[in-house]
């Protein structure tokens, strides 16, 4: 039994809504999700010690398989990403986490495509491929592009999935 009181449920749903409901690891990113308090044992839950967690994460969290400095650069890259990039460039970028083979994307393409990723390709993330053919996915004549992830992509990729700074 902890003396701990409760997760107030603003407190929870921030939580939730940070990790896009869903565990925090980007190699998982698995639901339902567990709230738990990584680093620190402290009297009054803080958003800043709360990480959502899938229950197998919070399993290997407990047995040390994920150390808390890592549980601490998940964290932090939740906040990154969340105040840099929206939801549709933070699909791509887990694209490229999912698929650790994957160089390019094949996005369709329309007024909104360059709005959409905008941070991305403003930070030399992603760049568009004009000249590669797009692949023919839809017979309503719905046009596509290919994005590549740069080396700077490539680079913030690996550095996301091995709890490094991202900043
Ligand atoms: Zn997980």
């Amino acid at each position: 039994m902890s003396d701990r009181p409760d997760i107030s449920a603003h407190l929870r749903r921030q939580v939730l809504v940070e990790a896009g409901h869903r565990c925090a690891i980007p190699s998982c990113r698995q639901t339902p999700v567990e709230l738990i308090i990584p680093w620190a044992k402290c009297q009054k839950h803080e958003f800043e010690n709360l990480i959502a967690l899938c229950p197998t994460c919070h399993t290997r969290f407990d047995r040390g398989d994920i150390d808390k400095k890592s549980m601490e650069m998940y964290k932090q890259s939740l906040s990154v990403l969340n105040s840099r990039y929206g939801e549709y460039e933070q699909r791509v970028l887990q694209h490229f986490v999912d698929d650790s083979e994957a160089e390019c994307i094949n996005l369709p393409f329309g007024q909104n495509t360059e709005i959409l990723l905008m941070y991305l390709l403003r930070d030399g993330l992603l760049i568009a491929l004009p000249d590669k053919r797009p692949i023919q996915m839809s017979s309503r004549g719905r046009e596509y592009m290919w994005y590549e992830l740069t080396n700077k992509g490539k680079l913030f990729i690996s550095q996301w999935k091995s709890a490094e700074n991202i900043e």
